[in-house]
């Protein structure tokens, strides 16, 4: 009979971790992930692949482990996933295989995800399969997963892939977005090494819209994948945001990812340290803020409109950065950000939860005469982020109103020979819902290009 609990798996202690930027999770060791290995049922008909959107056989890895095949392991799940240690890391798991694994029906599910990481992490050399090369020519727009996942699939298939990146480096979000202390960059470089090695070319600083436009692209290349990504901050509209002292999180958590994050004793920041800060937002990207300041030594208060239940962020890391002593202040609204060059506080009001929205979440609603100001000296402002306009306005693609490129269920743009997937095309999600649509964009462009052959003949 299958073991109820979870094998534990080790974390730096809150206390030490609050200093560092180190990784907060230390993985499994060998015999710890044999005996988590061990737990899985190994299903006929496994519902815990069919809640991958990348349909990783998860069976066959963690069978593989529990046989001490480790490297057969990780060759498993790069079948469909090429990043399977950014995957092991930050996919909500519990949302989705962990969900439907059907030992969690009654205890813990298997903890497949970490299972992934182990996997990912024993791989040594980085071992890339023979491909037949054609003389086809893909050009990929950000290097983000969606970018990264379709340059590898179609490299996979033999074709010459070209990513043009408009930073100075790659791996999207997953480089200068998420923070050190939950997926180290040097995961990231190995996952990019991997994809260099199927033959993949990388440019950076090469701004699309200005370097050339789509429609250009579509003149050098049989096709083109755009996976741009959601790139431009929202803020809120209120009296204050242009005080010395707000960031956006996008620019804070750029900020902190381009120092030097090996040298996390020394952590030296572009960022003006803050005693008091106030983080608006519960999402992914608010909790990573708000842990990002709890590290550069600030005192951290969450501020939410809805309630904890409502909380969008994994509930892995809401629990993480309540283990650090980050404060939470649900059911609260900033209306205005207080000071006179710089900020000194925010005034916020209490909300009460109503009816259902069109979301099915209960619609925040303010409480009269309940204003308040808490005191801060620094504001980041985690509500949510759009794609950039650029490649939207600079060619002739239909796109919604917030620049989203719209596409159909191949994710084919209204240009010929165009696909999109990712947060450009979805609103910021997650990584594995980028690659998952990646992927079909990459089937979908492998159809086009061989039926555009055919058409020639
Ligand atoms: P991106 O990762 O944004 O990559 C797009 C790339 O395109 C960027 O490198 C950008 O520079 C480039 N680009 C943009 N415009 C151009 C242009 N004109 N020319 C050339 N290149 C261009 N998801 C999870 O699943 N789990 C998490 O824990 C999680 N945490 C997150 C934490 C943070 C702080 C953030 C910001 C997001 C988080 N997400 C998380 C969401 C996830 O990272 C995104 O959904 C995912 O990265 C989207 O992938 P993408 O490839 O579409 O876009
Ligand atoms: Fe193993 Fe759970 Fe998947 Fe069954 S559903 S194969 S027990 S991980």
């Amino acid at each position: 009979m299958a073991k109820q609990k979870q094998t534990p798996i080790k974390e730096q202690e809150p206390k030490e971790r609050i200093k560092n930027f180190k990784e907060v999770c230390l993985g499994y060791a060998a015999e710890e992930a044999k005996e988590e290995a061990l737990r899985c049922l190994q299903c006929k008909k496994p519902l815990c692949v069919e809640g991958c959107p990348v349909n990783i056989n998860i069976p066959k890895f963690i069978k593989f482990i529990k046989e001490s095949k480790f490297d057969d392991a990780v060759r498993a799940i790069k079948e469909t996933n090429n990043l399977p240690g950014v995957c092991g890391r930050v996919c909500p798991q519990e949302e989705q295989c962990e969900k439907m694994c059907i030992l969690g029906k009654k205890y813990e599910p298997v903890n497949i995800g970490k299972l992934e990481r182990f996997a990912s992490d024993y791989e040594g050399d980085i071992k890339s399969p023979q491909i037949k090369k054609n003389s086809k020519k893909i050009a990929i727009i950000g290097s983000g997963p969606a970018g990264l996942t379709c340059a590898a699939d179609l490299a996979l298939k033999g074709y010459d892939v070209t990513i043009f990146e408009a930073l100075h480096d790659f791996g999207g979000v997953l480089r200068y977005g998420i923070p050190e202390f939950r997926l180290p960059k040097k995961i990231v470089e190995k996952e990019i090494e991997y994809i260099k090695k199927l033959g993949v070319k990388l440019v950076k600083d090469a701004v699309i819209g200005r370097l050339y436009t789509i429609e250009e692209l579509t003149q050098k290349f049989d096709a083109v994948f755009i996976g741009a990504g959601a790139g431009l901050p929202y803020f809120m509209g209120i009296p204050g945001e242009a005080l010395n002292g707000v960031y956006s999180a996008n620019e804070y958590l750029v900020r902190v990812n381009l120092m030097n994050a090996n040298n996390s004793s020394s952590y030296a920041t572009p960022i003006k340290k803050a005693s008091r800060v106030i983080v608006v937002g519960a999402g992914n990207v608010a909790i990573d803020s708000a842990r990002v300041a709890r590290r550069l030594g600030a005192d951290v208060t969450v501020v939410y409109r809805r309630s904890e239940n409502e909380m969008p962020a994994r509930i892995e890391e809401i629990k993480h950065a309540k283990e650090e002593g980050i404060h939470f202040l649900m059911l609260t609204l900033p209306v205005k950000i207080l000071g006179a060059e710089k900020v000194e506080g925010v005034e916020c009001v209490q909300m009460m939860l109503g009816e259902e929205d069109e979301t099915g979440r209960k619609r925040p609603m303010p409480i009269e005469g309940s204003e308040f100001v808490i005191d801060c000296d620094q504001v980041i402002i985690a509500i949510g982020q759009g794609p950039n306009p650029l490649i939207a306005k600079t060619s002739r693609m239909e796109h919604g109103l917030k620049s989203n490129l719209i596409v159909d269920e191949n994710m084919k743009t209204s240009i010929e020979g165009v696909y999109a997937a990712g947060d450009i095309t979805s609103g910021a999600a997650t990584v594995i819902k980028a690659m998952g649509d990646a992927k079909k964009a990459a089937r979908a462009i492998d159809e086009y290009v061989k039926n555009k052959g055919k058409d020639a003949e």
